[in-house]
C-alpha cells in the first residue's frame, strides 16, 4: 500500500472526497481536554450524553452564565440548525433547567451546517462550559503545508463565526507563517504570530506561549490540523481557546492510543468502517463507476483512466493482496449498496494472487449476488489466459478485457447507457447471467 500522505495528496485531486478517518477528527470537548493537558487554557466545562447529565453538569458548574454546545464533527455549529427545529448549535444559558431543555433538543438530533451537507451530523454529546466575556476573537490554525513541505501557522485578528467570509473578502487579514521543522516555533516566531492576533499588549505574551503550546501538541500528538476559532482575549486579558478542531494522522494511530480512544465512530461513514474491518481500503466518491482494484497505485491509475474516458469513479477501493472470493463479495456489497453506481469495473493485476483464482472468485460472487448493472473485468498477469477461459465458460455476462484502455472505455460507455436509461426510466437489463 502507498503511504497515506501520498495517498491523501493524490486524492485531493479527485472531487468531493469525504475526509472520514484518513484524518481522525475529535469532538470539541475531547480536543479541549488535550489542549488543557498541554497548557493551553480552555473554558471550564464538561460533556453530557443525556439531558439529566446536562442538568447535573450545569448545576455543579454553579455559574450564572454558561454556554451549551452541540458536539458533532462539523464546523459552523453556531449558525447551524437542527432537525428538531432548534436554531443554533451554540446557546447561551443561565440555569441547569435550560441546559436540560437544550440538551433534549440537541442530543441525537441532526445538526445541519454549511459544512455538514444537507443530511447533517448527529449530535452525540453536549458540552457545557463557562461563558466567557471576550474582548477579541482571533483565529489560529496549524497545519502541514504540502506546498512548502513544512508546518504552517495561519493567524488572523478577525476570528469568530465568519472566518470563511474574511478569507473571501479580505484575504490580507489572514497571515501565514512557515515553521522550520528542525527549529520548531522559536520565541521570535511565537511573538510575531501573537502580534498578528490583535490582542492587547497585556495578552500578547500569553498568546505567544499559547502558540508554542499548540505547536507542541501538533508535533507530539501527530496532529494534521489544530484549528482554534475563536482564540479569545477575555475582558481580563486572559487568552482562551474557545473552540477547537483537532485532526490527527491515521498513520500514527499506533503511537497515539489516547487520541484514538476518543474516536467517535458514530460520526463516520458506516460503509467505510465496515470496509476497513474487512481489510479493504475504501473511500466513497461522487461518481457512478464502482471500482474494485488491487493495490493503491493501480487503484489511482484506474480512477485516472476512468476520468480520461469521461467517466466518474464512485469509490476508491483497494483490496490489497487479498483478492479472495470473500473480499470480492464484501467489495461488491459495498459498491452496489451505493445507488448511484451504474457499472462495476474490476481491475486486478494477478501477481501473487493468480488471475484464475480471482476469476473463480468473481464468478462465484457474481452467480450468487443479484448484480443487475454491467460488470467490466480487466485481468492481467499470472494465469490470465486460464482466467479468460473460466469467464467465457461461465456463461455470465461479464465484459472481460486484458487491455486497460479498452476496459476503461467500455465501462464508461456502459455506465453512461445505464445512467441515461435510469433517467428516462427505461429498464436496460444487465442481469447476470443473461
Ligand atoms: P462553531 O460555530 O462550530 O465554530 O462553534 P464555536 O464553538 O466557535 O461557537 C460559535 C461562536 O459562539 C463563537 O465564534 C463565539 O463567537 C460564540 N461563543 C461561544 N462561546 C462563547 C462564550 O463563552 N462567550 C462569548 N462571548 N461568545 C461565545
Ligand atoms: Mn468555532
Amino acid at each position: 500500500m502507498l503511504p497515506r500522505s501520498l495517498f491523501a495528496r493524490r486524492l485531493v485531486n479527485a472531487t468531493a472526497i469525504r475526509q472520514q478517518c484518513r484524518n481522525l477528527s475529535l469532538h470539541e470537548y475531547r480536543s479541549a481536554q488535550i489542549l488543557k493537558e498541554n497548557g493551553v487554557p480552555v473554558p471550564k466545562g464538561a460533556a453530557a450524553t443525556t439531558p439529566e447529565q446536562a442538568y447535573e453538569i450545569a448545576k455543579s458548574l454553579n455559574l450564572e452564565d454558561m454556554v451549551i454546545k452541540a458536539q458533532a464533527l462539523t464546523g459552523g455549529r453556531g449558525k447551524g440548525v437542527f432537525d428538531s427545529g432548534l436554531k443554533g448549535g451554540v446557546k447561551l444559558i443561565s440555569s441547569p433547567f435550560e441546559a436540560k431543555m437544550y440538551a433534549e433538543q440537541m442530543l441525537h438530533h441532526k445538526l445541519i451546517t454549511k459544512q455538514s451537507g444537507p443530511a447533517g451530523k448527529e449530535v452525540t454529546a453536549v458540552y457545557i462550559v463557562e461563558r466567557e466575556f471576550v474582548r477579541r476573537e482571533a483565529y489560529i490554525c496549524i497545519l502541514m503545508d504540502r506546498g512548502s513541505q513544512a508546518p504552517l501557522i495561519v493567524a488572523s485578528s478577525q476570528g469568530g463565526m465568519d472566518i470563511e467570509g474574511v478569507a473571501k473578502e479580505t484575504p490580507d487579514a489572514i497571515k501565514t507563517f512557515k515553521v522550520d521543522i528542525h527549529q520548531g516555533v522559536t520565541d521570535e516566531l511565537a511573538l510575531s504570530v501573537a502580534k498578528e492576533l490583535g490582542f492587547s499588549a497585556k495578552a500578547v505574551p500569553k498568546a505567544a506561549e499559547t502558540v508554542k503550546n499548540l505547536y507542541k501538541i501538533f508535533i507530539t500528538k501527530d496532529a494534521t490540523q489544530i484549528e482554534i476559532n475563536p482564540l479569545a482575549e477575555t475582558t481580563d486579558h486572559e487568552v482562551l481557546a474557545m473552540d477547537a478542531k483537532l485532526a490527527f494522522d491515521d498513520n500514527a494511530s499506533f503511537r497515539q492510543p489516547e487520541v484514538w480512544s476518543y474516536r467517535d465512530l458514530s460520526q463516520e461513514d458506516p460503509d467505510e468502517i465496515e470496509a476497513a474491518n474487512a481489510g479493504l481500503n475504501f473511500i466513497k466518491l461522487d461518481g457512478t463507476i464502482g471500482c474494485l482494484v488491487n493495490g493503491a497505485g493501480l487503484a489511482m491509475a484506474t480512477m485516472d483512466i476512468i476520468k480520461l474516458y469521461g467517466g466518474d469513479p464512485a469509490n476508491f477501493l483497494d483490496c490489497g493482496g487479498g483478492a479472495t472470493a470473500k473480499t470480492i463479495e464484501k467489495a461488491f456489497e459495498l459498491i452496489t449498496s451505493d445507488h448511484k453506481v451504474t457499472a462495476i469495473f474490476v481491475n486486478i493485476f494477478g501477481g501473487i494472487v493468480r488471475c484464475d483464482d480471482i476469476a473463480k472468485g468473481l464468478i462465484a460472487v457474481t452467480r450468487h449476488m443479484n448484480i443487475n448493472i454491467p460488470l467490466v473485468v480487466r485481468l492481467q498477469g499470472t494465469n490470465v489466459s486460464e482466467a479468460k477461459q473460466l469467464i467465457s465458460d461461465s456463461g455470465l455476462k461479464i465484459f472481460s478485457y486484458e487491455d486497460l484502455d479498452e476496459a476503461a472505455e467500455k465501462v464508461c460507455q456502459l455506465a453512461k447507457v445505464v445512467e441515461m436509461a435510469r433517467k428516462i426510466d427505461v429498464n436496460v437489463s444487465f442481469e447476470l447471467p443473461l
